[in-house]
């Protein structure tokens, strides 16, 4: 017998939800940060094996009050994810409540397929307030599983998984079995320097940012350990480039060399990067700006 289907991670901004997929799949595929909203789009990673093909899909965070047309795209990935589930895990944190989670948690009580409620970053509690927390989720009788685990510390990966393959229906595979993901390479890339800007940049810098690909060129003969990426990052307003740019180019310099370095551990080759920096107005709310960015899959 043959299992597969759609694994969803849903939560709050910040949850750990592409901590936990990156430990479910055992690799660093998705970007992680500090600050909320990194994931902008819902991006599929696939899990082979002879018996079964999970498809688990990270997506952006749950947001109350959308303030782009960029936020109301992010919102309809979310809706998907309750569409198309075949599995569906709900990950909180120990600071919030299942108050905070209502409307939510409404919205899931009418999904059909099995649903787990995980409670992520337990290593920052002790035991007690874990059973505390879980038995409170436990009172709202949506689940048909309540777990904790931490993505980050690996804790708890190994019981979620076995749950997962419970729970997940026979079926056919939909994806090659070699295939891990349904995003190209320079997708990755372009995620990977959003990456490097949430990591260097600070307050509404990093959001105002869209990451572009130029050319992606990969090297022949002689040059085939070479990849040649030329990228260019868009900013919102004009004050912003010169910000990322920095005093004598000195922090695109360094965004590019902490950017490349990554890009090369991802794509296993050595990577010449050019990085750009234009002025584009306004995209968050700029239909034709969203549809090349992406945004718009229908
Ligand atoms: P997302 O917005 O839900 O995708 O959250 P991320 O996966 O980007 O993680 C947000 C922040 O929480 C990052 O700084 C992670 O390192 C951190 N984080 C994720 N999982 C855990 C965990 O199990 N324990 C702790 N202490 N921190 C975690
Ligand atoms: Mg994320």
């Amino acid at each position: 017998m043959h299992k597969s289907g759609f694994v969803n991670i849903l939560g709050k901004p910040n949850a750990g939800k592409s901590t936990l997929m990156n430990a479910l799949l055992g690799e660093k595929m998705v970007i992680v940060s500090p600050k909320p909203q990194t994931t902008r789009h819902r991006i599929l990673g696939i899990l082979n094996s002879d018996e079964y093909q999970i498809v688990f899909s990270d997506t952006p965070g749950v947001i109350d009050k959308p303030s782009y047309k960029m936020h109301e795209a992010m919102s309809s990935f979310i809706h998907q994810t309750f569409e198309d589930a075949d599995v569906f895990i709900y990950l909180v944190t120990p600071e919030e409540k299942p108050d905070d989670h209502k409307e939510t948690l409404a919205k899931i009580a009418d999904v059909h397929a099995p649903k787990f409620l995980v409670l992520n970053k337990s290593d920052l509690i002790d035991q007690a307030a874990i059973t505390l927390r879980l038995d409170a989720y436990r009172q709202t009788n949506i689940f048909q599983k309540y777990l904790a685990i931490s993505a980050k510390e690996q804790t708890g990966i190994d019981e979620l998984m076995t749950a997962i393959k419970e729970a997940l229906p026979e079926g056919p595979e939909y994806f090659p079995k070699d295939q891990m993901t349904d995003r190209p390479e320079r997708f990755f890339v372009t995620e990977i320097i959003r990456e490097k800007i949430l990591e260097q940049y600070h307050q509404e810098v990093p959001y105002s940012c869209e990451v572009g690909i130029d050319e992606y060129k990969e090297g022949e003969g002689r040059d085939r350990d070479v990849t040649t990426i030329r990228a260019t990052i868009y900013v919102n307003r004009k004050t912003q480039k010169p910000i990322l740019i920095g005093r004598q180019g000195v922090s695109i310099k360094q965004l590019g060399i902490a950017a490349r370095q990554s890009i090369e551990k991802f794509i296993g080759t050595r990577v010449h990067l050019e990085l750009f920096v234009k002025i584009r107005e306004n995209w968050r709310d700029d239909e034709r700006a969203l549809k090349e960015f992406g945004y718009r899959n229908y």
